[in-house]
């Protein structure tokens, strides 16, 4: 592992391969059985042993994701924390799967929901532990044994994972990590017989491959993608606050973030206005070593993701503010807004997965929604107005999953979060989620 603040080695993992996925299945399938039929009760309280170890160890989990990911220590704390509050809410649902009767004849109707067995959960290198933890909650909780497969480039904090799960006392099996390449281990996992399902989130072009070999046996996945999230800027907003809110909106996590507003639409009479408050903050952005606790904004994950970035200011894109980055060692790029653009540019329409943002005027509300829906990606967003209804008319006119108004949060643990079109499919965190880690099972019982 290479940490992308320095570019010095931070540790060596090695690498798994096919036959590892085979036997880290393996234990899974030993383990489900009994995990499976363990009193809810039960497995809700494992649910909150393992919370309270990952918060007895958080410094050491967020310090480490911050080095091996390069994000401001600040936000990995809020990642170990997320995952502390994702694992104890989860921990109260075994008791609460409920089923439904249903009125028919002749008889007792009855659904359950059952769980699917082994199941991969398959996660990107942007925010390991959260990712990691909206899956592993809701698996685990409904009563699913686990090989988690992170990725190559930051797997350090999921096998912390696996050694405190295994430490608070969560049965052997139920979860395994395995660490290893998407192209060996990661296709076995998606293709073995003895997976029920795949959860997975990353690329929306690995999204197809996943959907494409999973089809062959009917696997269930759920698949959380890219993203390309306008923000939405009316005249009528309060600007300070839209501007003020806008650039960690994008260059949170270096721009490396699926919910990523990285197309600004801002009413064309508001735009001078706008973007002046915009420089402003952009310029104060403080970007440097994660470890620092004032650092906002660390470096990219790659020399190869800082090369990808650096390809949107090619092609004549018009840079109208830079922000600052380090020189020196480590895949530092400065936050940098594009404007104007035009939403047929390719920086209007590619997942840049960095911290370029572009600002594309809009003339009315209409104008604001057909700029908003024409991408193939409907993952977040947010609408800035003072006007109640036209925040409404719009929100419920945007094919997009996840949608704040006068805000730029997108993730709570409480409320569903996924996307439309090429986004995704299926809904991660709240109670949605466990609809996705679960059979619906129909008894029926004859009274007469
Ligand atoms: P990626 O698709 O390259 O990799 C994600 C994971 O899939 C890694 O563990 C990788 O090893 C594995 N993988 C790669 N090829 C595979 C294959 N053929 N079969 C099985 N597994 C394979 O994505 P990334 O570069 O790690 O992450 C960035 C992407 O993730 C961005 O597109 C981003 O938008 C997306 N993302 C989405 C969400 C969301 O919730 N919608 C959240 C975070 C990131």
């Amino acid at each position: 592992m290479i940490e992308p603040a320095t570019e010095k080695v931070l540790a060596e993992v090695p690498e798994a391969g096919v036959d590892d996925a085979d036997r880290a299945v393996a234990r899974a399938k030993a383990a489900y059985p009994a995990w499976r039929a363990m009193a809810p009760r039960d497995r809700g309280n494992a649910l909150r042993r393992l919370a309270a170890a990952v918060e007895r160890e958080a410094g050491k989990l967020a310090t480490l994701e911050a080095r091996n990911v390069g994000k401001p220590i600040s936000d990995a704390r809020g990642e170990v924390a997320m995952m502390v509050d994702v694992f104890n809410y989860f921990a109260g649902a075994p008791e609460r799967l409920f089923g439904k009767t249903i009125p028919v004849a002749g008889g007792v109707d009855m659904t359950f929901r059952e769980p699917l067995g082994v199941v991969a959960l398959i996660v990107p290198w942007n925010f390991p532990l959260a990712i990691a933890s909206w899956k592993v909650g809701p698996a685990l909780a409904a009563g699913n044994t686990i090989v988690l497969k992170p990725a190559t480039l930051t797997p350090l904090t999921a096998i912390e994972l696996e050694r405190i799960a295994l430490e608070t006392g969560l049965p052997e099996g139920v979860l395994n990590v395995v660490v290893g390449a998407g192209r060996t281990v990661g296709e076995r996992l998606v293709q073995h017989p003895d997976v029920a399902k795949v959860a997975f989130t990353g690329s929306t072009e690995v999204g197809k491959r996943i959907g494409q070999l999973a089809a062959a046996s009917i696997k269930r996945v759920t698949l959380e993608l890219g993203g390309k999230s306008a923000n939405i800027v009316f005249a009528d907003a309060d600007l300070e606050k839209a501007a003020a809110s806008a650039p960690l909106a994008v260059f949170g996590n270096a721009g490396q973030d699926c919910c990523a507003r990285s197309r600004i639409l801002v009413e064309r009479s508001a735009v001078d206005r706008f973007m002046r408050a915009l420089e402003a903050s952009v310029k104060a952005l403080k970007v440097g070593d994660p470890l620092d606790e004032k650092t906002e904004m660390g470096p990219l994950i790659s020399a190869d993701q800082r090369e990808k970035v650096a390809s949107y200011l090619e092609d004549g894109a018009r840079v109208a503010i830079r922000g600052s980055a380090p020189d020196g060692p480590g895949y530092w790029f400065p936050p940098t807004v594009l404007s104007p653009v035009a939403n047929t540019d390719r920086a209007a329409r590619e997942e840049i997965f960095g911290p370029i943002a572009a600002v594309i005027p809009f003339e009315d509300e209409a104008d604001a929604i057909r700029i908003a829906n024409d991408t193939v990606y409907g993952l977040s967003g947010s609408i800035w107005t003072g006007n109640a209804g036209r925040a409404m008319r719009v929100a419920r006119a945007l094919e997009t999953g996840t949608i704040s108004i006068n805000s730029n949060n997108s993730v709570r643990v409480t409320t569903p979060f996924g996307g439309f079109k090429q986004s995704g499919i299926g809904r991660e965190l709240g109670p949605h989620a466990l609809e996705h880690y679960t059979e619906l099972k129909n008894i029926f019982l004859s009274t007469t």
